[in-house]
């Protein structure tokens, strides 16, 4: 379709123009339309070209250092070894683009998962789609929380207010009415149109699409859009930079040997230089940063697999420190499968039975079952319920379904099981107004007007909040009775006790000709009609979540907008330990932050909370310096997600500002998957400190032996090429295999781990020290035992590399449980990404040993079985070395 001011055009014009009406198309149509123009898709932003991608890996200060070692080396005829360091130069470029494409996919990926729905009608009916499916004529509902989908010309508005700085760069949320604008008005005074990827801050409208995909505004400038993000988190980035200085440094050292070796020691330029080659190539661990990433890379597809969706990378390490975890209980800690249980009417409390949301089942007085004739209050109590709600019912495969809240859905439910129809109650009752829930003002209202020129107004919510607004109860009729307040908040006081959701509902009759309501036509003066109870069952696998966070040293903390002994039931039933006391929203208003600070650790239920009470208990815990992890799903939770250490949005019920705010989004709402994101945190976190301390040392040893090597004047017991081989290729492989390590049995049985704890703890400082010395002195002793056995110079060399292969491999072993002795069965068995990188690297050092065309590289020569076994025994020697230093410095550090 042809781009039109559509701004400068009126709604109805719009909607003609379009050829669709405010009810929406017809699904067929929306079909037929999708298939004509596309789905709603932003086109891609413009990826770096392979051929880009791939030369970028050679702009990297280590590759220029060995650019520049292979061309002296050319200079000074070493024409092998300057090709086989071209050659490794080549396969770690190669290998390093690969990951980034891997690791490019993996966010990707996640990108998909995030892809925001829409709230449609079509057929006359009110439908949740997703985003893409989106065509133009398609009707939009929007409210607070939501990202407009596409571009949209609104015809109706209630208080709507967008954020559109993705535009404009004006923060400040502009109003939206329906007004026609001046065809040049500046996009930001668009007034009648909602732009695709703005955020709805407030109120809510309805519009229709006039754009989709590419002819969006958004579309328009997309290259802007979405950028990749990068794969780093703070670790891995102190680690560049720690690379970046030890490069520097030892470049530094290499000129200094270069200097004395030649100048004062005069030994020929050539030998010198070759030597400080192997020194510089020793020295830089050159696969751990692309063994970082992919580490990383894999413990986003890890949480993903475990429900949870990392929106921002620093999360993953965040996630592994945590300390408290402050979750919703709606839907989080409970199942959210609703079912009303109890109704209130003014004089009787009922018992409701059934299962699910199916429509059919007895409501009980006294433990028998009661016709609904016998109770015209009921009749009231069901119209209010199905009226003053937005969600649906349908069957699928013989089971009862909701489109839309399932509390609401509970209620509908219950009507039907009152006898009465809300297809038929809604066809009679029109809905002309409504003011929308929030957690804020825990109400929500509807104004309903039928064909006979009747109006009401009808409002549930929670009791404490509608007792406010009456005047009266109803008894055979509206207002005939003073509320009996003493009456109901005992009664809800009972049912919430144990462990239901309580409402309350009432209703208010006004003239036909109020067709607009306002927060002043409930504020009083409504009649009081029942209240129901909701259960809503704790889930399972969320009691056992608590308790391994428990064990893990982190603390949960519910918090709720419900009633405070619902809030306490449930709190009990999931294991929450100091439940006795519970602290309400009108409580905490009542501390001012340092009191707040004194009592918040001493309570794990906060109930009748709003968002800002969210954000003082998260700004109230850091005050204690605890890693806070905190849920929401409104657009009000934004700031206590953003101020949190760890931002948690709900993927089904959120809003998608909270998912914009939230560092992490949980695909199935489910406090387990929190537990589940925390332990990959401590799982990656483990991990990338597994891959640093297999690496560095390894580096270490070969540095060390070199320095010693050349300032004693002996015959380098490695050569130059060896060591590139070792470190891009064997090191390499094996360190990739700790990226794929699974979670150690005690990883959610210690303590979070202190967020300003340094990476390089003394523990690692020294493990990576004295792991250097074996290293080098494996090296050392083959080499000089070869000698001292007669081998030949080229064999004894391949019998060091291949010792320091195997001392590798073995260390490999020891690394994977950094506290624990690895001589266990598991330990021995290890996983299959281990097993996989030894037969490879295996392999390798056959290839590398025994074909005639690596030898002649790498200057090696063939082994004999002796000569191999004594590489072996080398190897088990180091691992029972490492073993015993574990043993003492366990032992040592458990009688601390
Ligand atoms: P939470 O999600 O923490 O359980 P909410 O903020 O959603 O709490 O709800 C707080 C209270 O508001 C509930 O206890 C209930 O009484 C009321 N309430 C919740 N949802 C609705 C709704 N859709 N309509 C009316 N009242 C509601
Ligand atoms: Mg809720």
């Amino acid at each position: 379709m042809e781009r039109q001011p559509w701004h400068s055009l009126s709604a109805p014009g719009t909607l003609k123009h379009l050829k669709t009406t405010a009810d929406g198309l017809t699904a067929q149509e929306a079909h037929r339309r999708l298939q004509e123009i596309g789905p709603n898709r932003l086109p891609e932003p413009p990826k770096r070209s392979g051929a880009k991608r791939f030369l970028l890996q050679f702009h990297n200060i280590l590759i220029y250092v060995l650019l520049s070692a292979a061309a002296i080396t050319l200079l000074l005829g070493h024409f092998i070894d300057s090709s086989v360091i071209l050659a490794v130069v080549i396969v770690n470029a190669v290998i390093g683009f690969l990951q980034e494409g891997k690791a490019e996919r993996a966010m990707e990926a996640i990108r998909t998962m995030l892809a925001p729905r829409a709230h449609v009608l079509r057929d006359s009916r009110r439908l949740s789609i997703a985003g893409e499916e989106l065509v133009p004529g398609d009707v939009v509902l929007l409210e607070a929380g939501d990202k407009v989908p596409a571009d949209l010309r609104l015809f109706d508005s209630h208080g709507l207010q967008i954020q559109e700085a993705l535009l404009t760069g004006e923060s400040v949320p502009s109003d939206k009415t329906t007004a026609v604008t001046a065809e040049d008005a500046a996009l930001g005074d668009r007034l009648g149109l909602a732009f695709s990827g703005t955020l709805v801050t407030a109120g809510q409208g309805m519009g229709v699409v006039v754009a989709t995909a590419g002819e969006t505004e958004i579309g328009r400038i997309s290259g802007m859009l979405s950028q990749v993000e990068n794969l780093t988190t703070p670790l891995v980035r102190q680690m560049g930079i720690f690379a970046k200085w030890l490069t520097a440094f030892v470049l530094s050292l290499s000129a200094v040997i270069l200097a004395l070796g030649y100048f004062v020691q005069g030994h020929p330029f050539n030998d010198v230089f070759m030597a400080v080659v192997g020194l510089s190539v020793a020295a830089i661990p050159e696969g751990l940063p692309a063994v970082l990433t992919i580490t990383l890379a894999i413990g986003v597809q890890a949480m993903a697999k475990r429900n949870a969706i990392v929106r921002r990378l620093p999360a993953i390490e965040t996630l592994g420190s945590v300390s408290v975890i402050c979750t919703d209980k709606t839907g989080t800690l409970t199942r959210n499968e609703m079912m009303v249980a109890s109704a209130l009417s003014p004089k009787y409390v009922f018992t409701v039975d059934g299962s699910g949301y199916e429509p059919d089942g007895p409501v009980n007085l006294d433990d028998q079952p009661i016709s609904g004739a016998d109770h015209p209050v009921l009749a009231r109590l069901a119209q209010a319920a199905v009226l003053c709600n937005d969600a649906f019912l349908h069957e699928r495969e013989g089971i009862w379904q909701v489109e839309g809240d399932p509390m609401e859905g509970a209620l509908l439910a219950f009507a039907e099981k009152l006898g009465s129809s809300s297809d038929t109650t809604r066809k009679h009752w029109t809905q002309t107004d409504r003011i929308p829930f929030d957690s804020k003002h825990r109400f929500m209202a509807t104004l309903n007007h039928d064909h006979e020129g009747k109006a009401f107004i009808f409002v549930k919510g929670a009791p404490e909040r509608i007792l406010e607004m009456c005047s009266g109860q109803w008894s055979d009729g509206i207002h005939t009775e003073a509320v009996n307040s003493a009456y109901w908040t005992d009664q809800a006081e009972t049912i919430a006790a144990k462990g239901q959701r309580v409402l309350a509902f009432a209703i208010k009759p006004v003239e036909p000709a109020h067709t607009v309501l306002e927060y002043a036509d409930v504020e009083q003066g409504l009649t009081l009609v029942g209240m129901v109870g909701m259960i809503d069952p704790p889930r399972h696998e969320a009691i056992t979540a608590v308790n391994e966070c428990h064990q893990a040293g982190i603390t949960v903390k519910m918090i709720t907008g419900d009633h405070a002994a619902t809030a306490l039931a449930i709190g009990k039933q999931i294991g929450l330990h100091k439940t006795r006391r519970v602290l309400t929203g009108v409580e905490i208003d009542a501390l001012d932050d340092a009191q707040l600070k004194s009592v918040v650790m001493e309570t794990d239920v906060f109930a009748r909370t709003s968002p800002e009470h969210k954000l003082r208990l998260v700004m109230a815990l850091q005050s204690h310096g605890m890693t806070v992890a905190m849920t929401g799903d409104g657009v009000n939770d934004a700031p206590a997600l953003k101020r949190a250490d760890a931002g948690i949005a709900m993927g089904q019920k959120g809003s998608e500002a909270a998912k914009e705010a939230a560092e992490l989004v949980l695909a199935d709402d489910n406090f387990a998957s929190i537990a589940a994101a925390v332990k990959e945190g401590r799982t990656v976190y483990d991990n990338l400190t597994k891959v640093i301390s297999f690496l560095l040392p390894v580096n270490g040893g070969e540095s060390l032996s070199l320095i010693i090597a050349i300032l004693a004047g002996m015959t380098l017991p490695i050569t130059p090429v060896q060591i590139l081989w070792i470190n891009m290729v064997s090191s390499v492989a094996l360190a990739m295999a700790l990226a794929f390590e699974p979670s150690e049995p005690q990883v959610m049985k210690r303590p979070p781990r202190p967020v300003n704890k340094p990476m390089l703890s003394g523990f690692l400082v020294w493990r990576i020290l004295f792991v250097s010395l074996i290293f080098s002195a494996g090296v050392f002793g083959q080499f000089f035992l070869a000698r001292a056995q007669g081998v030949g110079l080229e064999a004894a060399r391949t019998m060091t590399v291949n010792t320091l292969v195997v001392m590798e491999i073995f260390y490999l072993f020891s690394v994977r449980y950094i506290h624990r002795t690895s001589l266990t069965l598991r330990g021995v068995l290890g996983t299959k990404a281990v097993l996989w990188a030894i037969s490879i690297v295996t392999a390798l050092q056959f290839l590398f040993t025994y074909s005639p065309f690596m030898q002649i590289f790498f200057s090696a020569s063939p082994l004999t079985i002796p000569q191999g076994l004594q590489v072996v025994a080398f190897g088990i020697a180091v691992l029972l070395v490492l073993e015993t230093e574990k043993y003492f410095v366990r032992s040592r550090s458990e009688a601390l």
